[in-house]
């Protein structure tokens, strides 16, 4: 994975605020964090909730701030890039300060590398079915996280969503509808979104993604086989 790709499809404000306050599902912070790692434009975001959260809560009880001292923040933020923790605990304000972005070798960047322990040759893949792999990675409860491997041309089945659904490109790209997404790119599905992704010829395409309420497939195959693949 090389950072000269251009990422199209980024993460919201709202979910890089919770990563900053350490609100996230371990899940969604994996996700998170590596998309932060993959991205320099959501890094730079994410420094600026990191700072300005970590200096409301500093400054909570003190009475204003003075003239100027939001450019000084600012200036600070921009001297110190954030790298994403890839150890999936949730985070707290500050934390990202004063590190540096690391590059993986290998396919898997960096913090997913620190969660599973190495790279694709640590992955224990599962068969889903029509070619599909998944393996999924071990989290709190509150939402799952999977890597989802897709033959090039092979689709995942038509499905909806009952909560928030975050896909995440590691290699390959999948369409959805008219959007293509690529390495790097998040796609990010809620409960008004039913789609069929389907991966792009040429490559097969590797996919980090987080749920935090199960599917809704509409084809009755993947629906009996549901409970067994915890999808
Ligand atoms: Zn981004
Ligand atoms: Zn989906």
């Amino acid at each position: 994975m090389t950072m000269t790709q251009t990422i199209s499809h980024h993460l919201t404000d709202s979910l890089l605020m919770g990563y900053a306050a350490g609100n996230l599902p371990e899940a969604f912070s994996l996700v998170v964090a590596t998309h932060i790692s993959m991205c320099d434009e959501c890094r730079a975001r994410a420094a600026t909730f990191d700072t300005v959260g970590g200096a409301m809560l500093e400054t909570s009880d003190a009475v204003a701030m003075e003239e100027g001292s939001l450019e000084a923040t600012m200036a600070r933020i921009s001297a110190a890039l954030p790298v994403a923790r890839g150890n999936g605990s949730t985070t707290q304000p500050g934390q990202m300060q004063g590190q540096h972005q690391r590059r993986a070798r290998g396919i898997l960047p960096a913090p997913l590398q620190d969660y599973v322990g190495g790279d694709l040759d640590q992955i224990n893949w599962r068969p889903v079915g029509m070619g599909v792999r998944q393996a999924l990675l071990p989290t709190s409860r509150s939402a799952s996280v999977r890597l989802l491997y897709i033959p090039a041309g092979a689709s995942v089945p038509d499905h909806g969503h009952r909560g928030l659904e975050l896909t995440l490109v590691l290699q390959g790209a999948f369409m959805d509808g008219d959007m293509r997404f690529g390495p790097g790119d998040i796609e990010i599905a809620t409960e008004e979104l039913e789609h069929t992704p389907i991966a792009a010829q040429g490559a097969d395409c590797i996919c980090l993604a987080a749920t935090d309420a199960p599917l809704r497939f509409r084809a009755l195959m993947p629906r009996l086989a549901q409970p067994f693949l915890r999808i």
